[in-house]
Order: C-alpha cells, then sequence, then structure tokens
C-alpha cells in the first residue's frame, strides 16, 4: 500500500526494525525514573537539536500530542490573552481552545491565497503570546521564513508560538525566529502517533517560571523542572521516544531533507499543475505548503479519484475542515520514497490526463 496521508502519515520502514530492537532492549519495561530511561532521553534530546538545527540553550520537552501543546501554552504563558492568526481549521482549532481557557483571545483570519499578514497586525500591548501555523496541514498554504522574520522583528517583545506539526523534521526551520515550535511525529517525522516534541526558548521558559501556573500535571514549570532531569511528569510514550532515536540516528541532517523535499515540492507543484479536471487550492506559489499538497474537484470527481486510488494501493488524504469534500491531499513527507511519488504520476497519467 502506498501511504500519501498527510498524518498519521507512511512510517519510515526501518521503524519494524526499531520496534524489536526496542522490545530487544528491554527500554519498554523499564522504569520511567531510572538511569536507562533518563539515558534514552538525553540522547532524543541531544539528537534533536543537532538533527534539526535547534539552538543548544532551546529547552526540548515530549508531550503527547500538538493538540496537548496548544493547551499547554495557553494555560502556561497566558493570564490574559493569546492572539492567533490563521488560514485554516488548525490554527482556528487551537483559536478556539484559547478562547475556552481565556475568553479574551484574540484571532486574525487570512487568506489562503496571502502571506500571513505582517504589517496589518494590530495586536494589543496586553498579548502575552502570538500564535501561527507554519504549515498549515488542513489546506496546503505554509507561513515562509521571511514572515517569520517580520513578525519577530515587528512583535520582538512578545513571545511567539508556532505549529510546526506537518513541517518540523521535513523542513529546516529557523528556529531562532520564534520562541516556541511544537509537532507531533505522525508527520514529518514518520513515526507513529502519541508523541509530540515542544520545543521552547530560554525566554519562554523564563516567562513560564515568572508565571508559575501549577495547575496541571503538564504545567509548562512542571515539565521543565522535571526535564531538568531529563525526566517527564508522566509515565512517558518511551516507545515512540526510542523509535524518535532512532530515526534521528538514521537520518539525514536537516539542511539535506529540506532540500530534498523542496526539490520534489517543486517537482509535485509542476506535475499537478497540469491537469485540467482537478486544480492545486492554493494558486499563489508563494504560500504554497512544501510539505502538504491539496487538490481541488467536484465532490464527485473527489470521491472518484480517492476510490480508485484505493483500488490501485494508493491512499490519498481526505480534504479537511472546510475542504473536506472539494478537495484531496497529497504528503510531501521524507520517509515516502520517490520512487512511491513516481507510481502516483503514472496512476494520474494513466487515468485523469
Ligand atoms: C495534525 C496536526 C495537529 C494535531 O496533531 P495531534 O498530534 O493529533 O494533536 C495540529 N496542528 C497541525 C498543523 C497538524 O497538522
Amino acid at each position: 500500500m502506498l501511504n500519501f496521508y498527510p498524518g498519521p502519515s507512511k512510517l519510515y520502514p526501518e521503524v519494524r526494525t526499531y520496534l524489536t530492537d526496542a522490545y530487544e532492549e528491554g527500554i519498554l519495561g523499564a522504569p520511567h525514573r531510572g538511569e536507562q530511561f533518563v539515558q534514552l532521553s538525553r540522547t532524543v534530546v541531544g539528537s534533536l537539536k543537532r538533527r534539526l538545527n535547534i539552538p543548544q540553550d532551546y529547552y526540548i520537552f515530549f508531550t503527547s500530542s500538538a493538540t496537548e501543546c496548544w493547551e499547554i501554552l495557553i494555560q502556561s504563558l497566558t493570564k490574559k490573552k493569546s492572539f492567533h492568526i490563521y488560514n485554516g481549521s488548525f490554527g482556528e482549532k487551537w483559536y478556539e481552545y484559547a478562547k475556552k481557557l481565556r475568553s479574551e483571545a484574540e484571532g486574525l483570519r487570512f487568506d489562503i491565497n496571502e502571506p500571513m499578514p505582517v504589517d496589518q497586525l494590530d495586536v494589543s500591548t496586553d498579548t502575552e503570546l502570538i500564535c501561527f501555523t507554519q504549515n498549515e496541514t488542513s489546506n496546503g498554504t505554509q507561513v515562509s521564513a521571511t514572515t517569520i522574520l517580520n513578525l519577530h522583528n515587528r512583535y520582538r517583545d512578545t513571545l511567539t508560538a508556532v505549529d510546526a506539526t506537518s513541517s518540523m523534521a521535513g523542513l529546516n526551520l529557523k528556529y531562532i525566529k520564534a520562541d516556541i515550535w511544537f509537532a507531533s511525529v505522525q508527520k514529518c517525522f514518520g513515526l507513529p502517533p502519541g508523541l509530540a516534541v515542544l520545543v521552547c526558548s530560554p525566554r519562554a521558559i523564563f516567562r513560564a517560571k515568572q508565571m508559575n501556573e501549577r495547575n496541571h500535571y503538564n504545567s509548562l514549570v512542571f515539565m521543565y523542572e522535571k526535564m531538568l532531569n531529563y525526566q517527564t511528569t508522566h509515565t512517558p510514550n518511551v516507545l515512540n521516544i526510542y523509535l524518535l532515536k532512532r530515526m534521528l540516528e538514521d537520518r539525514s541532517f536537516i539542511k539535506q531533507i529540506d532540500i530534498d523535499l523542496t526539490d520534489r515540492a517543486n517537482e509535485l507543484y509542476e506535475f499537478f499543475g497540469q491537469f485540467t479536471e482537478f486544480k492545486l487550492l492554493v494558486e499563489n506559489e508563494e504560500v504554497r505548503s512544501k510539505t502538504v499538497l491539496a487538490l481541488e474537484a467536484n465532490e464527485r470527481l473527489v470521491e472518484d479519484i480517492k476510490k480508485r486510488a484505493l483500488h490501485h494501493n494508493i491512499r490519498l488524504g481526505n480534504g479537511y475542515g472546510p475542504w473536506q469534500r472539494n478537495t484531496f491531499r497529497i504528503a510531501n513527507f521524507p520517509a515516502i520514497g520517490n520512487e512511491e511519488y513516481e507510481e502516483l504520476k503514472r496512476f494520474f497519467l494513466h487515468y485523469y490526463a
């Protein structure tokens, strides 16, 4: 089965071996306060920094999902309000959660064919956290490094948090240009669901300590205090942390992965731009995602394409949110091989050219 679903997505084939190795090494039944786990956790933190170009002085935490990160950040870094800039379902959901926890949270929606409108932002001075989604998995758009830099320059004194769930471990993100980044591992990391990585700047941790919010098992200060000893507040997903360690050791550095993914994204956009029955959902090339492509057609054709593909053992991604029925999505994740995209292209040429 070829799997182009944008999460949970295709696993690295090596995961099969890592799984049995984890069993053999006895890590899965080891206590999470013991030396074996601490050693594993320390190694993974080091590998994440080295392999993904995360600054040495940033802090890394393990959580169970990106959704959990949304909640942790609002709980532990805002007393009054966050500001959310979004153009799709994931960014909007984060904003909806924020409003439930802090009723004054504010949001600004922008068009999927426009860059994130940094110049037009009106973020009040009592805003504690600016939130946006680097790669909006629901519609196949992304916020460019330049736009993130502009935001950083315009709001230097406000903490910024970035949902990078479908780009971390695929793109060479400039972590220094924002305070908080997070991603769950069932997208670009090519691992099974149930683990997320939360990356925080020293400034973000300083703020968390100042706020000292201690009402939740996943309060950021608790996580920080445990992580000083490479431990977690609760029994973590040891298996997935182990898989993450092995995956990071075996992969290239992020700079190379980014180059390869970008090349392949360009090829895929060129290829999928040539059809007449369906078209790329995002017209503005500048804001197209490098890791998730969204294709638009009438609802019947979308159904037909997905069904026919499945019949040929190709799993395409369903549309999401408002684009659920009139789009399908294709992941461009590192765990998927070039030859698999060649097969995908042959399928489309055969039936839809
Ligand atoms: C998949 C996804 C999420 C949700 O991830 P979970 O691990 O299910 O919480 C959040 N944000 C983005 C951008 C995503 O792609």
